[in-house]
């Protein structure tokens, strides 16, 4: 393994640290004025997305990108730490068209769309000019389990109709979110991970009704979580994406990279959080002792110091394997990071409220905020148990395939 950054990857790391200091942080309490007064997009946002586009700071997560397809090629590993650089503000990675659920849905039409879907889809994406959703979750079923997903797509002579009813859809309330990707069954009768097939859907067609906005934790996202009802919704039969029957397949693909993407910016959060904690413990004194002095305080530095460079190691390794040996073989690191990083992340920024007091609770911190991020990711692209779930099947396989090799190391006595 080698995880040393390239010159290139240094540079841009410098230049997107700059970047955020000059742009995004003095920005960060108009952000919060402008969203709470109800204007989203924020006025300033497409300035800054000309200005991270002028820079060459655009669309930095998909490696292989077309010759005539605008963005900086980069490798997983390069991406890492910039993306952890964009995890300390929540809104920073749209900046650069760095955020999900966008990010994810190129990477799916970047796979697998036809060269009209490019045209139409992954090219307006791609350069910042739209947004997207990815409609999978319903309220019916147990979602986790991406088998279990009732909505139907069904074929009508040249047309595909669409209904079922989805919930907590990102970007759904964005007023630029043009496309849903839907996830539905396309013959509820075939092999059970062939029944599901995913299709391009205007946001425009009739038949599409936006349910509500649901608050996570009381927290409403702009961007939103939407409830959304699928009517009767009619598209051309050309809108499916990939083959019938492989929407399992490519709900697999898309994931892998997105999580380590989500990870890494959780790393950023959990970053920006030991750093606020450490100086608020240098600058606050309670019983004579300034706060750090507090053999607690200090270990939870320390803990939290150690969790994170833990983390972060781990997801350097999965996105060292996924550019060495593709996202398939770092199945592993990747559901060990999904299930390992938010955690940390939930635990250091709760470590980093509590040594603020009560303003660790209010919005003059971004800690409350970066904590219903990580809380939500425990359970946003699969939840924790599901994740230990693959890496426990994956370590019996091994095991069983290799049975007996440990046993050589067992003591038997005998009296
Ligand atoms: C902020 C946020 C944004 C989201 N954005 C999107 C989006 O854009 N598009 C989208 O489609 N979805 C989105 N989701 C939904 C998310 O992907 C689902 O919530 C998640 O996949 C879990 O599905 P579920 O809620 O139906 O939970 P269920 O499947 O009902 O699972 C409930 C619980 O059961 C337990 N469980 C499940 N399987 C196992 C197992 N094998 N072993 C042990 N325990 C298990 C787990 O504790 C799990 O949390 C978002 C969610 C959040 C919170």
């Amino acid at each position: 393994m080698n995880f040393a950054f390239t010159e290139r990857a240094l540079t841009l790391q410098q230049r997107l640290t700059d970047f955020m200091q000059q742009h995004i942080v003095p920005r960060l309490a108009a952000w919060q004025t402008e969203v709470e007064a109800g204007h989203y997009p924020v006025s300033f946002m497409q300035d800054l997305k000309n200005l991270a586009k002028a820079e060459g700071l655009w669309n930095l997560f998909l490696p292989d990108l077309k010759e005539n397809e605008p963005g900086t090629r980069l490798s997983n590993l390069e991406y890492a730490p910039l993306a952890e650089i964009m995890g300390a503000v929540p809104w920073a990675a749209e900046v650069f068209n760095c955020n999900a659920p966008d990010t994810g849905n190129m990477e799916l039409l970047h796979l697998f769309a036809s060269a009209e879907q490019r045209q139409q889809w992954l090219v307006p994406l791609l350069n910042g000019d739209i947004r997207s959703a990815f409609a999978m979750t319903e309220p019916d079923v147990c979602s986790s389990d991406a088998t279990n997903i009732q909505t139907l797509i069904q074929k009508d002579a040249d047309d595909y109709v669409i209904n079922g009813r989805k919930w907590f859809i990102t970007n759904a309330s964005h007023p630029n979110c043009q496309l849903f990707i839907v996830m539905g069954k396309t013959d509820p009768n075939a092999e059970v991970h062939q029944q599901q097939s995913m299709i391009l859907v205007p946001a425009n067609t009739a038949g599409i009704e936006i349910v509500r906005n649901i608050k996570v934790m009381n927290h409403l996202s702009p961007e939103g979580h939407n409830e959304v009802v699928f009517r009767n919704v009619r598209v051309p039969a050309a809108n499916l994406l990939g083959k019938e029957g492989s929407g399992f397949a490519l709900a697999q693909a898309r994931l892998g990279p997105g999580r380590i993407h989500h990870c890494m910016r959780s790393i950023g959060a959990a970053e920006l959080a030991l750093k606020l904690m450490t100086e608020r413990a240098i600058e606050r004194k309670a019983f004579k002792q300034q706060l750090y002095q507090h053999g607690v305080i200090s270990q939870w530095i320390a803990q939290s110091r150690m969790e994170i460079e833990q983390a972060r190691l781990l997801v350097l390794k999965a996105a060292w394997m996924i550019d060495q040996y593709g996202a398939k073989a770092a199945a592993k690191e990747i559901a060990m990071i999904k299930a390992i990083v938010p955690s940390m992340q939930e635990k250091v920024i709760d470590r980093a409220i509590q040594c603020f007091g009560a303003m660790g609770l209010s919005p003059d911190t971004p800690l409350a905020d970066l904590w219903v991020n990580a809380r939500a990711l425990r359970l946003a692209d699969g939840p924790d148990q599901v994740h230990l779930r693959s890496i426990a099947r994956m370590e019996i396989k091994h095991a069983k395939e290799h049975l007996g090799q440990s046993s050589a190391y067992l003591v038997q006595r005998k009296i």
